[in-house]
């Protein structure tokens, strides 16, 4: 596609950009390779939106939304479209302390909220690697999971109301975000490859229209939290301790993410030194569990609690024990990421991400089984794996080296993992949501049912198909219907 040079009408001058060194980061993606655009709007008021919509509809001009820019998925990538962002309505509006309840832009970033939150003993419970930047709006819209969807749900959960646009410019009226009820083990309990269109704007990721205003739920912080890293032979025994967790700490088990050792190993080389490995000897496991738990009485002693359940129930030996304090147990957590980016630098061989989710009760099978065949079939990749087991997410980093790069297989071992998820009645796309990045893989896989309705949805909200056109493949799919 041609990039887009014409002027708006629709905003004053002041709110278009189109000088190309402005232009430059609303193009790169935070993953995948640079986009082009030769314009980006900048709306200040949920009404420029709407005439901004109503504009691309009467002209056939392409728009894609940015917010933080922080998507895993392309979404935000442009092709030549106008870049519509919703940076200036990052506005927090209102909050009801004793109700639990906040009203904001969408593009206040989660961050942002949660430090003005915080000085009221709340917070909006989103926890990912991205929340200095990552817009509310954006993880409404998405269905984005945090570590701690375990024991809130994702942000559509998050959500109790949601205001904004069709793409074709009207009103949408409120939408209610679900209650979150911590699903049954053998069902999937995260799929943002399964948009459901009656939920509007809710998690249908940008295609149908744009949220512009929100009620969030709030919760308050726990009064305490406490975790330990639980070192375990295999995913099935780390599905029996997430069970026993459950039993012992019920909806306080805050947390339940794990680590393979794969993971762990490129953490520890980045981290050199400065690594503090919090048990005695290394326990040589195969995975390791973070375990965090809450509980919002004062009179409790929790992390006895903790202790008692990680040595009785457990019965974990005491060297094995992974006390450390919070903040450095997540330090390891959260440093997976990074630590695979550095990997991948040193290795050159390039690398494929993938976000999936099966069913609690086969988990652990998942895992193991995805492991055997990459093993037998591309011994050369170097197999990642951590996530939110609670939930039965996992996300996979397949590396490889100068000498056997992932590009030479990479259809094939896109199409094993993906093969290995749905033989597990998985989805290939758990939180990340769908984008350009997995379009194709959408037509294929979904359900019949879920892609026909979300293709009938957009014709009617989007009849010059203009907003996030090739997100989800829809480019391809409405031309198919
Ligand atoms: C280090 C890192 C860690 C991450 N960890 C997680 C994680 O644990 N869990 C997880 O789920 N995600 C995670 N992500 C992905 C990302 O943060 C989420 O997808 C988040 O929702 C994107 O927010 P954003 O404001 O950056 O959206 P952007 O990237 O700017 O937008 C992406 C797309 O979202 C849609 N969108 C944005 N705003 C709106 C709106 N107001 N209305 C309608 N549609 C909209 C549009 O389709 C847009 O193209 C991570 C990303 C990074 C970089």
């Amino acid at each position: 596609m041609t990039a887009d040079t014409h002027r708006w009408q629709s905003l004053p001058p002041e709110r278009q950009r189109h000088q190309s060194e402005a232009l430059q980061p609303y193009a790169t993606p935070e993953r995948g390779a640079p986009g082009w655009t030769s314009c980006v709007l900048l709306p200040a008021e949920a009404d420029e939106v709407a005439a901004v919509l109503r504009e691309a509809q009467g002209t056939r001009r392409a728009l894609v939304l940015s917010a933080g820019r922080t998507g895993l998925v392309e979404a935000q990538r442009p092709e030549g479209e106008t870049v519509l962002s919703l940076e200036k309505l990052n506005r927090i509006i209102s909050m009801d302390i004793a109700a639990q309840r906040a009203e904001v832009e969408a593009a206040v970033p989660v961050d942002t909220l949660n430090a003005v939150l915080a000085e009221h003993g709340l917070v909006w419970p989103m926890e990912m690697g991205s929340t200095s930047a990552a817009t509310v709006g954006a993880c409404v819209a998405n269905g984005s999971a945090g570590a701690n969807a375990v024991c809130y749900g994702t942000a559509a959960h998050l959500c109790e109301t949601a205001w904004g646009l069709w793409a074709d410019g009207r009103e949408t009226g409120p939408q209610t975000g679900p209650q979150w009820f911590a699903p049954a083990p053998q069902v999937l309990a995260i799929d943002s490859a399964a948009p459901d269109v009656q939920q509007g704007l809710i998690g249908t990721q940008g295609v149908l229209g744009v949220i512009t205003r929100l009620a969030l739920r709030l919760y308050r912080l726990p009064v305490q939290r406490e975790a330990a890293l639980i070192p375990v032979a295999d995913m099935p025994a780390a599905m029996r301790a997430l069970a026993l967790a459950r039993d012992v700490f019920g909806e306080d088990v805050e947390e339940f993410e794990f680590i393979s050792a794969s993971a762990m190993a490129l953490v520890r080389a980045m981290q050199g030194e400065t690594f503090r490995w919090p048990f005695e000897r290394d326990p040589q496991a195969a995975f390791y569990l973070l375990l965090q738990v809450k509980s919002d009485d004062t009179g409790e002693d929790l992390a006895a609690h903790l202790y008692t359940f990680l040595t009785e129930t457990l019965q974990q030996p005491d060297d094995a024990l992974g006390y450390a304090p919070l903040k450095a147990l997540k330090r390891i957590r959260h440093s997976i990421t990074e630590a695979s980016n550095h990997a991948m630098k040193a290795l050159a061989g390039g690398r494929l991400a993938f976000d999936t989710a099966t069913p609690v009760e086969v988990f652990g099978d998942y895992l193991a089984a995805l492991e055997t065949a990459l093993k037998s079939l591309y011994p050369q990749v170097q197999f990642v794996a951590f996530g939110h087991a609670g939930v039965g997410g996992a996300h996979l980093h397949l590396l490889g080296t100068r000498e056997q790069p992932v590009s030479a297989h990479a259809e094939a071992l896109v199409k094993l993992v993906f093969d290995v998820t749905q033989e597990h009645r998985g989805t290939f796309s758990a939180e990340h949501g769908v984008g350009s990045k997995w379009g194709a893989a959408f037509a294929e896989r979904a359900q019949p049912q879920v892609v026909a309705e979300l293709v009938a949805a957009k014709r009617a909200r989007d009849p010059g198909h203009i907003l996030n056109p090739r997100s989800f493949g829809l480019d391809v799919l409405a031309r198919q219907a």
